[in-house]
């Protein structure tokens, strides 16, 4: 059983070498100096275990990869630029030319398109299947598969994938298994337990928490980590920069309470918007009118803050009445913060949105808001559209 208090408030910190102070220190430096050139060569000969260069190790940067590889019970972790930097780093250090990827659809839409887009130029190709059955990525597995690449749930209609089948599945295939896990957070989804390898987080969510940083954590085992430090990280460049890291340490701090408090709201807003005349489904895992949530309520702690709701209405201007017409929900992409949000998919291009994606179709994110203030507000918007 991790111990998120000790984490989060002391591992990786070792206050007495910057006088006691509580809060670690903001290294922004780029470099390290040495005292000779024996001391210079040493480090060299092992960049991973050393400070020379922040493109390689940081000291508030390293705090932080303690911590979140702590929260994920994995071994190591790393810290990127971006959610996007971490997952396209992972992903390229498993495959090369000619080798195939199995992947949960509908995953995020830039994820989609490093496996649609970016990836086939260099040999790589993807098969992407229904993720709500394990053995559609079973079938999907040929000779030259190396990795399966989940997101549960994934991005929009939130749809789950058992973790621990499919991790058995590629056990037994010798294939490495990658999550998306920024859903859930660490405190809410556990996927190392659930024998998954590689864990990543789009840290501009909830690690973050203030929607004041862009960043990205890879988690796994440190024989893959200094794997992907060695190459991709370092090779790359893909870095957080130190002032972001310290950033994230400060968001961390208040993981648990904001997760506890989303957890309790959503709940409440969910249950409105299940019983509301205009809606005529809500996507919510761990609401038991998920087809899911029996699978939900097994690998899934915490209640988080995303959700759908498809309205019943299939005329396109009285989706966007409604989300102009909402005040306290701000309309934006993302997720993770403070403040609460609303993003119609009808946003996205018409490509998207043919299949699966609806004109009615409608993501909120449940941020610290009171939720009789959201309720409040979704009653006026929806008051607009009947
Ligand atoms: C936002 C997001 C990403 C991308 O992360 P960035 O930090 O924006 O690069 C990846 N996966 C999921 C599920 C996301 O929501």
């Amino acid at each position: 059983m991790k111990d998120i208090s000790y984490i989060i408030n002391h591992l990786g910190e070792e206050r007495e070498k910057y006088f006691n102070a509580i809060t670690p220190p903001l290294f922004q430096t780029s470099n390290f100096a040495f005292s000779s050139v024996a001391e210079l060569k040493k480090a060299i000969a092992s960049e991973k275990e050393s400070y020379i260069y922040s493109r390689g190790n940081n000291p508030t940067v390293d705090i932080l990869c303690k911590k979140i590889a702590a929260l994920e019970e994995t071994e190591e972790a790393l810290a990127f630029a971006s959610g996007m930097a971490a997952i396209s780093s992972a992903v390229i250090s498993f495959v090369r030319s000619g080798d195939h990827i199995v992947s949960v659809r509908n995953n995020y839409s830039w994820t989609n398109i490093l496996m649609t887009r970016f990836l086939p130029r260099f040999g790589v190709e993807t098969t992407f299947v229904d993720g709500t059955d394990p053995g559609n990525f079973e079938n999907a597995i040929r000779p030259e598969t190396k990795i399966i690449y989940l997101e549960s749930p994934n991005s929009l209609t939130f749809e789950l994938q058992d973790i621990e089948a499919v991790a058995k599945i590629a056990r037994s295939h010798n294939l490495t298994t990658l999550i998306d896990n920024s859903y859930s957070s660490p405190l809410s989804q556990s996927p190392s337990s659930m024998g998954i390898d590689i864990i990543l987080h789009s840290a501009s969510k909830y690690l973050g928490g203030h929607s004041d940083i862009v960043a990205g954590i890879v988690c796994g085992s440190t024989s893959n980590i200094t794997r992907i430090f060695n190459n991709e990280y370092m090779g790359l460049g893909g870095i957080i920069s130190p002032f972001n890291a310290w950033l994230m340490l400060r968001g961390l701090r208040t993981l648990p309470a904001r997760i506890d408090r989303i957890s309790a709201t959503v709940i409440k807003v969910v249950e409105y918007l299940e019983n509301h005349p205009a809606v005529s489904e809500v996507i919510y895992p761990l609401s038991s009118a998920h087809p899911q949530y029996e699978l939900a309520k097994k690998q899934m702690q915490k209640p988080t803050g995303l959700l759908s709701v498809r309205l019943k209405t299939n005329d396109r201007s009285k989706t966007e009445l409604f989300v102009n017409s909402l005040k306290q929900f701000l309309i934006g992409v993302s997720w993770g913060g403070h403040e609460s949000l609303v993003f119609p998919a009808m946003s996205f291009d018409e490509e998207r949105t043919k299949d699966g994606f609806s004109a009615n179709l409608i993501r909120f994110y449940i941020g610290l808001d009171e939720p009789e203030c959201l309720i409040k507000d979704l009653e006026q918007a929806f008051s607009k559209i009947i």
